[in-house]
């Protein structure tokens, strides 16, 4: 079965039309720039060169048509028609509480989307038109949504609750939310096949260190804590979020540069973290070049990313009261030898030892730690548009 899987951003939107018989991408790509000037459709179909085609995307519904076009076109296609494709799973950024898995698409599933809109207003809106457009073109076609929120529903309540008054979950369900579901619940799970271990009995830290990043702890394949909140503002130091801080900091900034509290919202998510605090760049490979070059501030910020990590896999270690296994993932997680064993030589209290050799390996499930490490530390790629496909077909089958 073909399944498109659609991850739609306020002007962007990316897709993949996955074969399920053996998992393979037959095509993949991304529009940017819907509803602006200068829109483009970057194709890349498996089997042959990408291709950019710059067209006018005035909506999303003409952005998605652009993609169908692109992937029933005569020379550039990999399907015949439309129907083709055996459904579309949705990828939806927050499910309150309402959503604790995936779900097939109808009009009371769309209402609540809809109604967790406010907790996440730059996302969830621009997830629905994704969904909308799709029902308008492929009116016949299942669609699945899979949420980013999903797989932290198992959280207990002394994991997710904050120290607020308890009126403020009870009116607005202010609470822990967690983000990157998706791929943590991928991530751990792969983790216990690598290591041919039950799912049910493992306890692992996916830490998940992207862009956007978060650490989550998974005991049993549920998971108990993660570093993400209300929103994907908490927790680590991020590309250009400022993760975890002192509340009372938004007051003091504001005071002291006359600014309102959007102002300082706005510089937390999009000035801070890395970018923030190097002065160079939200991209960890400008900062390690940097670093070598002996950029001070970037050697800083190298050290406080990778402190917070560290405390992270401390704290989360004795939530689940021990820890069997440490998997890395995402851009940085996958990609950056350093960040790893500098996180890794932190850890020699749990019985962590890396092997060099094997922690250089790139682009595959790899065991970085040696035989005789206490806790098995892995990079494991992830792939959250797979699972967003599998959660698809599982849904349409039941
Ligand atoms: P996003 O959250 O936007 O999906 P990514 O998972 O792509 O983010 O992670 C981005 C980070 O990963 C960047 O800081 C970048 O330096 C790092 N990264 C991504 N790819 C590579 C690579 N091939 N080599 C080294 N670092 C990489």
């Amino acid at each position: 079965m073909k399944v498109l899987v659609i991850n739609c951003g306020s002007s962007s939107l990316k897709f993949q039309l996955i074969n399920s018989e053996d998992d393979s991408v037959l095509a993949k790509g991304l529009c940017e720039r819907i509803g602006m000037a200068g829109s483009r459709l970057v194709y890349s179909p498996a089997a042959q060169e990408k291709e950019i085609i710059n067209e006018d995307m005035q909506n999303h519904k003409k952005a998605v048509e652009l993609v169908i076009a692109a992937l029933t076109d005569k020379n550039k296609g990999v399907i015949e028609s439309l129907s083709d494709v055996d459904a579309v799973g949705h990828r939806i950024v927050h499910g309150g509480e309402k959503f604790a898995g995936s779900v097939c698409i109808d009009d009371e599933v769309i209402e609540a989307i809809e109604a967790c809109n406010d907790l996440a207003p730059l996302h969830n809106p621009a997830n629905l038109i994704g969904i909308l457009s799709c029902r308008e073109l492929m009116p016949d076609t299942p669609m699945v949504a899979v949420f980013d929120t999903a797989f932290h529903q198992t959280m207990p309540a002394k994991a997710y609750l904050y120290g607020l008054p308890y009126r403020y979950y009870e009116n607005y369900k202010v609470r822990r939310y967690g983000f990157h579901g998706t791929s943590h619940s991928f991530v751990s799970e792969k983790t216990a096949q690598l290591l041919g271990k039950p799912y049910e009995e493992l306890k692992t830290i996916v830490c998940h260190l992207g862009n956007g990043a978060s650490i989550c702890a998974v005991k049993g394949g549920k998971s108990v804590d993660t570093s993400m909140g209300l929103t994907p503002l908490e927790g680590l130091i991020m590309g250009t979020r400022s993760g975890s801080i002192d509340p009372a900091i938004v007051e003091f900034i504001a005071d002291k540069e006359n600014k309102t509290v959007e102002d300082v919202m706005n510089l937390l998510n999009k000035e801070s973290g890395v970018l923030g605090l190097s002065g160079i760049g939200s991209d960890f490979r400008d900062i390690m070049e940097a670093m070598d070059k002996g950029d001070e501030r970037a050697k800083l910020t190298l050290d406080a990313y990778c402190y917070q990590v560290v405390k992270y896999i401390g704290a989360y270690t004795a939530a689940m009261n021990g820890v069997d296994a440490i998997a890395f993932t995402a851009g940085l997680g996958e990609n950056n030898s350093y960040v790893r064993k500098k996180i890794c030589e932190y850890l020699d209290y749990l019985g962590v030892k890396i092997d060099d050799t094997q922690n250089e390996k790139r682009g595959e499930d790899v065991i970085i730690s040696t035989a005789d490490s206490k806790v098995k530390v892995l990079v494991v790629p992830t792939n959250e548009e797979l699972k967003i496909a599998k959660e698809t077909l599982s849904q349409i089958k039941s």
